[in-house]
């Protein structure tokens, strides 16, 4: 086999936008192709919706709560994660259905770590535009700065903002606009006496979606709780101030366990785009061209492995792509 084809996107420049595990994915597969990868994101951290805040109380997973493993090619990728430390199973009292549950460990967010791999990864750099000029594209940054020369980007962000910064590039990215995602607001929790309610899990208490004692994970310390309200609820209440938000679901939380026991910590989290409702129906979205890709849970569906499995597919394609225009 020629080294070409070990390395079809040797020396290529690429552009990933996002540090979720799609975005991550990517990357380290196109990393992998021979690429020299650029990831841009707009936070402080990597993860995206895969999120854990660290409290005086404990860490606290306040984004997706667990996952499932379905499909063998993201099995096997979780079965390395575990060896490495970087997952772990979770059993909670309360838990339904017959898949094994798997948590990133220490916190969901570690989940994603074994990913930065090959690349480097700046934070704090929100995309603002994605521009084309003389075969190459540029990227503009929300502190005026730009950076050119990119012979590929994945955009690996919510709809909404994935629908923005492909807008130059037209069709197929039109399709992004089918895609519905719904808000979440999330009260996290760090107590200063044990609790326990008599349950790990529990869903759909009054406008509350879930409740978890966060502390049952393996590994993590103290006592936490997280509960989340549900869509109707976050979406009547998007635009609250935060103290208010926070006093409602107290309030409902207590309703549902009992008197809380003193606080060490206590934050709500306003997720604006955080649970898929409506999916576009495919895998991922690529430029004719190949050049240009988008990847996340909103094409696919409302789990971590379909945002693993959106970046991995994407990757993969720009690769035969690449392939094909080189005629091998
Ligand atoms: C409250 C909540 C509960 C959930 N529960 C579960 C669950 O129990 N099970 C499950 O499987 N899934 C769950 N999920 C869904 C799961 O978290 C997502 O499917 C998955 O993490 C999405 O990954 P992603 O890479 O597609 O997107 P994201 O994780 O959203 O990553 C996108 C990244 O892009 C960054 N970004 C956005 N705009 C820009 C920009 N302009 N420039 C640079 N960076 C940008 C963001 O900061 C983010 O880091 C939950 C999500 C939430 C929020």
């Amino acid at each position: 086999m020629a080294e070409s084809d070990l390395r079809p996107l040797e020396g290529v420049a690429v552009a990933v936008v996002g540090a979720g595990i799609a975005g991550l994915t990517a990357a380290r597969k196109l990393a992998k192709a021979g690429a020299i990868v650029q990831v841009f994101e707009k936070s402080r951290g990597i993860g995206g919706r895969l999120a854990t805040r660290r409290t005086e109380g404990g860490p606290i997973d306040h984004g997706a709560q667990y996952f499932t493993a379905r499909e063998p090619a993201f099995k096997a990728w979780v079965a390395r994660a575990k060896l490495e430390g970087a997952a772990a199973s979770w059993a909670p009292r309360g838990k339904d259905g017959e898949d094994d549950w798997l948590v990133g460990m220490p916190g969901m967010s570690g989940l994603v770590t074994a990913l930065v791999d090959g690349y480097k990864v700046a934070n704090e750099k929100r995309v603002t535009a994605i521009a084309e000029a003389d075969g190459a594209m540029t990227l503009t940054f929300e502190d005026g700065t730009t950076i050119a020369g990119f012979q590929r980007v994945v955009v690996a962000v919510p709809a909404p903002q994935a629908a923005t910064l492909v807008a130059p590039f037209g069709a197929p990215f039109e399709r992004i606009g089918e895609a519905v995602m719904a808000p979440c607001w999330t009260l996290m929790l760090a107590l200063d006496a044990p609790f326990d309610p008599g349950f790990d899990v529990v869903r759909d208490q009054g406008a509350l979606q879930w409740i978890a004692r966060a502390s049952s994970k393996p590994g993590r310390q103290g006592d936490t709780l997280v509960a989340q309200a549900s869509t109707a609820w976050s979406r009547e209440h998007l635009e609250d101030a935060a103290e208010s938000v926070t006093a409602d679901l107290l309030a409902m939380l207590a309703a549902a366990v009992g008197p809380l026991p003193a606080r060490r910590y206590e934050a709500v989290h306003r997720w604006r785009y955080a649970l898929v409702e409506k999916a576009v129906g495919e895998t991922f979205l690529l430029s004719s061209d190949g050049r240009i890709g988008v990847c996340g849970d909103w094409l696919v569906a409302p789990r971590v492995e379909s945002a693993w499995a959106s970046g991995d597919s994407l990757a993969d394609a720009m690769v035969a792509r690449t392939l094909q225009a080189a005629g091998a």
